[in-house]
C-alpha cells in the first residue's frame, strides 16, 4: 500500500447512492452483506430524501436514498427507472475550481451552483447526458484527507 499516495488522483470516490423505497429493507439486505449503517438517518429537506449511511471502507460510503414526498426527486427517479443505482459521488479538492474547469469544457450540471447536501457537504450534480448515462454528483473533500 506503500505506493498508493502516488497512484491515486485528486479524486476519490465518496459514495454510492441507491435509490430505494424501503430504507428499512434495503438496509438490511445489505446488512446481511456485512455492512453496518450509521445510526441517524438524515431528512435532507432540499432533496425530500431521508438518506442512510454506511461506510464501505476508509473512504467511500453506500447512500440509501428513501423519497419523503411523492414529488420528490428520487420518487420521481424510481417511476421512471425503478429502484437500484442513483448516482455516484466523487471527492475533489476544490469543487469551486472543479466546477469552472468543468463548465469550460462543456460540462452541464443539474443546477447552475453547487449547495448543502447530506452530512453538510457542498455538492453539485453532473447531468447524466455530460457523464454518459450516470449521475455523477461532485463533492468538496475535508482538507485533510486527500
Ligand atoms: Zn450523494
Amino acid at each position: 500500500m506503500e505506493n498508493l499516495k502516488e497512484i491515486l488522483g485528486d479524486c476519490r470516490l465518496n459514495h454510492v447512492a441507491i435509490a430505494t423505497k424501503s430504507l428499512s429493507q434495503t438496509k438490511g439486505f445489505y446488512e446481511s452483506l456485512g455492512l453496518n449503517f450509521s445510526k441517524n438517518e438524515e431528512i435532507v429537506e432540499s432533496q425530500n430524501v431521508k438518506t442512510a449511511f454506511a461506510s464501505i471502507d476508509e473512504f467511500a460510503h453506500l447512500e440509501l436514498l428513501e423519497s419523503t414526498s411523492e414529488e420528490g426527486p428520487i420518487a420521481r427517479f424510481i417511476e421512471k427507472k425503478g429502484e437500484g443505482l442513483h448516482h455516484l459521488c466523487f471527492e475533489v479538492k476544490n469543487l469551486e475550481g472543479k466546477i469552472e474547469e468543468l463548465k469550460l469544457k462543456g460540462v452541464r450540471f443539474l443546477t447552475d451552483k453547487s449547495f448543502i447536501g447530506a452530512n453538510n457537504c457542498r455538492v453539485i450534480f453532473i447531468h447524466p447526458k455530460s457523464a454518459f448515462g450516470v449521475l455523477v454528483e461532485l463533492s468538496e473533500s475535508e482538507k485533510e484527507s486527500l
